[in-house]
């Protein structure tokens, strides 16, 4: 049976800079509690695009989008597929985003040539990472992120992004400084809001919070923004 995918045809969110397309692989190896996509597994078997679908639609938007994303779930957990679909969307023309959770290195190493964009996400001081992924990926898991962040850290200024999810229970003034000792000073780091309404910063003050770790963040690194 061939493999379905997460489509969404137009988004103006989702790769800095471009109206694009977006292809969700509906297959994760970490478990965070405040996922936007818990059911996109159940979605994609229900309403998932097989590739040449997509590339229909692809092909019809064309004048209308620059370039797609690919997002999850996980993209690097298959990495014969991913590279599939960033020939097949480069063969269209249009600009390509990976979005990563940085767990496999390999992959983002081997993908990094091939794609125009590259978001890699920080999800908490590295030392809490194992609470976020599946059992098989524990061993070496630290590693692998550290690793990842080297590899994005070589593309060129404007090409990727390391991007944290305001998530309560995950991000505190601890974890941004954890992370923040990791990340290069000339790295472009995005601090975003969190939308799952258990899992934002305590609320009314959120906005003293937003400031608060902003001003961490800047500590470590010249090229912070915050993505509301
Ligand atoms: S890595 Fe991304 S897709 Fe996977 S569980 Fe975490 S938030 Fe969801």
């Amino acid at each position: 049976m061939l493999k379905r995918y997460g489509f969404l045809v137009h988004s103006l969110s989702d790769y800095p800079g471009e109206v694009c397309s977006v292809v969700f692989i509906p297959v994760c190896n970490f478990h965070c509690p405040y996922c936007h996509n818990k059911t996109l597994t159940e979605d994609v078997k229900r309403d998932g695009l097989e590739l040449s679908a997509i590339e229909v639609y692809l092909q019809k938007a064309r004048k209308l989008i620059s370039g797609v994303c690919i997002s999850g779930g996980e993209p690097t957990t298959d990495p014969s597929d991913l590279m599939l679909l960033i020939e097949r969307f480069k063969r269209l023309g249009l600009k390509v985003k990976v979005d990563t959770n940085g767990s496999h290195p390999e992959v983002v190493r081997l993908i990094s040539p091939l794609v125009d964009y590259i978001a890699m996400d920080l999800k908490t001081s590295l030392d809490r990472y194992p609470q976020l992924a599946e059992p098989a990926e524990q061993t070496s898991l630290v590693a692998n992120i550290k690793t990842s962040m080297q590899v994005v850290l070589q593309r060129a200024p404007g090409t990727y992004e390391f991007r944290t999810t305001l998530a309560r229970d995950w991000i505190d003034e601890a974890a941004l400084r954890n992370l923040g000792s990791q990340i290069h000073p000339s790295a472009h780091w995005y601090l975003q809001r969190c939308y799952i309404a258990q899992h934002k910063p305590e609320t009314p003050q959120d906005g003293e919070i937003i400031e608060r770790y902003l001003a961490i963040a800047k500590n470590y690194c010249n090229n912070v923004f915050f993505r509301p």
